[in-house]
């Protein structure tokens, strides 16, 4: 992986002019990845929390339109490798951590949780129509959006997960978000914790756009860049998630990109979900640069952090979704 550094003292020179020729931009300058303005950096020294990935990353703010993003923006020959290596979905099956959580999924404890706990994958939304799950890995989503009375179909760039889907029984397409064309068009698609992977977050919602129905709706979860365990947490947010996370979102300037890209009553809630909590609490504990962080599967230790979150945090979560510094976006918008 490539590594830029940039002192501050060093950062009005490398912040990227947005009137240079785009030729004379090198990746050691920096335009925002939508609307092409100048950044800064507003994160540095992160680093991998979850497989061990050598290296450290920053994260720059668009001084226009708000967006963060991972700088440099890793190419796509070596977002492949990175996918490659290290977050394939490798059809794991059979262990004890899989098994209880398929067990969770399709529990009455599932349901109770989401309730208490709120929905970052809309799987409490029952409806009609045609859905189309974009980034639906092995189908855990689209049996639930089946439960809830959509018809519907997945899209995954993972053939080994697309085919764990398909064995149960779901049509997945295989393909990219970025330049999917479905038979019919959609009432209903869903990115759910998709958008921030994406290299060109403007190209797949207007891919997206081109495959509803008028007046179909996009569903998005997603982290908020505003979040304040962000804070609390500092460099072991689980929400950093580099090189994987390309753009950090916050209400703003995701509403603004939905607008750009053709979508209304773009309408946006906040969660902060006790998973994500404990995540980077085991971050915090237990993440050391360079080495696989075991404990994020540890399913005894996930559970035991996850109630305490809920039932010793819940006056800080809730204060935080009502104040707009919730852990999860989630925006509902049609189509224009
Ligand atoms: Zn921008």
């Amino acid at each position: 992986m490539q590594q830029v550094v940039v002192k501050a003292s060093e950062r009005e020179s490398t912040r990227a002019r947005a009137d240079e020729p785009a030729g004379s931009r090198g990746r050691e300058e920096a335009a925002c990845l939508l609307c092409k303005e100048a950044l800064e950096k507003s994160a540095g020294e992160l680093f991998d929390t979850r497989f061990g990935i050598e290296g450290t990353y920053e994260v720059w703010r668009c001084l226009d339109c708000s967006l963060e993003q991972i700088f440099p923006v890793p190419t796509p020959a070596e977002l492949g490798r990175l996918y490659e290596s290290y977050y394939n979905f490798g059809g794991e099956q059979g262990t004890s951590y899989t098994r209880l959580r398929e067990w969770f999924f399709s529990s009455w404890l599932y349901r109770m949780w989401i309730f208490l706990d709120g929905d970052i994958s809309f799987h409490g939304r029952k409806g009609a129509g045609r859905l189309l799950d974009a980034g639906c890995n092995e189908g855990r989503g689209l049996k639930i959006y089946a439960c809830n009375g959509f018809q519907v179909e997945g899209l995954e760039l993972n053939p080994t997960a697309a085919a764990v889907a398909r064995e149960a029984g779901f049509t997945v397409h295989l393909g990219d978000t970025t330049d999917f064309t479905a038979s019919a068009a959609y009432d209903v698609v869903v990115l759910s914790n998709v958008l921030e992977h994406a290299p060109d977050p403007k190209k797949v919602l207007l891919n997206v756009r081109g495959n509803l129905k008028p007046g179909g709706q996009l569903w998005i979860s997603c982290p908020n860049s505003r979040s304040w365990l962000r804070k609390v947490f500092g460099r072991s947010w689980i929400n950093w998630h580099v090189p994987f996370h390309i753009s950090h979102f916050s209400a703003q300037s995701l509403r603004r990109l939905l607008i750009d890209a053709g979508f209304r009553n773009v309408e946006t809630r906040q969660l902060t979900p006790t998973l994500w909590v404990t995540q980077s609490s085991i971050a915090w504990l237990f993440a050391r640069q360079g080495r696989k962080n075991r404990q994020l599967r540890n399913p005894f230790l996930t559970l035991f952090l996850m109630v305490l979150a809920r039932f010793v945090l819940f006056p800080a979560l809730w204060l935080g979704n009502r104040s707009g510094r919730g852990d999860c976006l989630l925006v509902v918008a049609t189509k224009a």
